[in-house]
């Protein structure tokens, strides 16, 4: 018998993308791929004083089924913390789900078909890019720096358009407000849905926050929100990744498709994690502990910046990214194929990721990206010259 989804899925654990997704566990090796936080940020404690008392305090909560949606104390915690002057949120705008990653993947199943058309700012998330794998979509391709960059043209025939406007993984870009407006704009005249993904949202480290497109889409509008922005949140790198606690923003009725959706996955979010998220958040605790990890974030920005122009300059351009997770370099020569320069990485001790995980149509292999957020200064230097001379082996090749 034939089993091609199966076969699909098979042959997914022998690329590229999984020799960089298992690099963690290899003691010996700097791990510079993944975007992943320095356990040193976890406020242990208080989570861990969070997690005891909201057992005893709510076993209801915590060890029942809960609502599909969310629990409602979570849901209006975060209509009021997104809410502005001029964006009107209720409970019924926010959806919890079970970390970004499930947010990407309901909006696959809600709005893709096999061949459905994705508008996504390119090179793209890997995640997103699995998650919505199974659907075969086809991929147009937006380059947001693009002069000529265009996105009601962009946008025209998309079941939606995909953002990650706030330091791009993997670019590490900031999407300015001339392009957030042009973007939201154009959601609004096209009708297409704008799917605004923000997981780095509030790690800037120079300067003041741009303003959300969810928020410059409430402009204008009375009444609960009911615009063409879908925001994606999640505690991930602000608190931590292991409560899997992620939400939606968006009109009612998608909210209401969504979590039609999200019922055949897995019926509800741990009730347990989303109570200590609710903790986390009256508690101030979130907000309590962001400067600190902005002020290690920022000085291991700085670290990596240094390592790299001393040894990588020859090779690779790059900007410095003024907040998120990562730096995004790419090779000066065309000869450089950074997919042979993952394997040569590896062979000298250090791991990054190679642009064909992040190119819808997987051909990019020009370009690497660089997390700085996982290990001490003196790591990311060594890191560094074990990359340097990966190049040269790679270039010698
Ligand atoms: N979107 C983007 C752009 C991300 O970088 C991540 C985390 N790597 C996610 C979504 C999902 O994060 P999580 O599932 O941990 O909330």
């Amino acid at each position: 018998m034939q089993r091609p989804a199966f076969a699909r899925w098979l042959a997914q654990t022998n690329d590229v993308t999984q020799i960089f997704l298992s690099a963690g566990q290899r003691p010996d090796l700097i791990n510079m791929a993944g975007g992943l936080p320095d356990p040193a940020v976890w406020p242990v404690a208080e989570l861990s004083a969070f997690a005891a008392s909201a057992v005893s305090d709510h076993p209801t909560e915590t060890l029942g089924y809960g609502p599909i949606e969310g629990l409602p104390a979570l849901r209006d915690a975060l209509a009021a913390r997104f809410s502005t002057p001029e964006l009107t949120l209720t409970r019924a705008n926010i959806l919890i789900t079970t970390g970004g990653m499930q947010a990407l993947d309901l909006i696959g199943k809600v709005l893709l078909e096999e061949g459905s058309l994705i508008a996504a700012q390119t090179p793209a998330y890997l995640g997103a890019l699995d998650a919505w794998r199974p659907h075969a979509p086809r991929y147009r391709t937006m380059r947001l720096e693009d002069p000529d960059f265009a996105p009601a043209t962009a946008f025209a025939g998309a079941q939606f358009a995909y953002t990650v406007p706030n330091f791009s993984n993997p670019t590490g870009r900031l999407v300015g407000l001339d392009s957030r407006r042009a973007m939201v704009a154009a959601a609004e005249t096209t009708g297409t849905w704008l799917v605004e993904d923000d997981p780095y949202g509030a790690l800037y480290y120079d300067g003041a926050p741009l303003p959300r497109m969810l928020t410059l889409s409430g402009v204008g509008q009375t009444g609960t929100y009911a615009g063409p922005v879908v925001y994606l949140g999640t505690l991930s790198k602000e608190l931590a990744p292991g409560f899997r606690i992620g939400w939606i923003i968006a009109a009612p009725e998608m909210i209401a498709a969504l979590t039609a959706a999200k019922q055949g996955a897995d019926m509800c979010t741990s009730g347990l994690c989303q109570q200590i998220a609710l903790k986390a958040f009256e508690s101030g605790l979130t907000d309590r502990i962001l400067p600190d990890i902005l002020s290690l974030y920022r000085s291991r920005r700085d670290a990596l910046g240094d390592a790299m122009a001393s040894h990588l300059a020859a090779h690779l351009d790059w900007q410095v990214p003024v907040g998120g997770m990562f730096f995004w370099a790419t090779a000066k020569d065309p000869a450089l194929d950074t997919d042979r320069l993952l394997r040569q990485a590896l062979k000298h001790g250090v791991c990054i990721t190679p642009s064909s995980v992040f190119d819808p149509h997987g051909e990019d292999r020009r370009s690497i990206r660089i997390n700085f957020t996982l290990n001490a200064p003196e790591r990311l230097a060594e890191g560094i010259r074990r990359l340097a001379n990966a190049i040269e082996a790679t270039l010698a090749q």
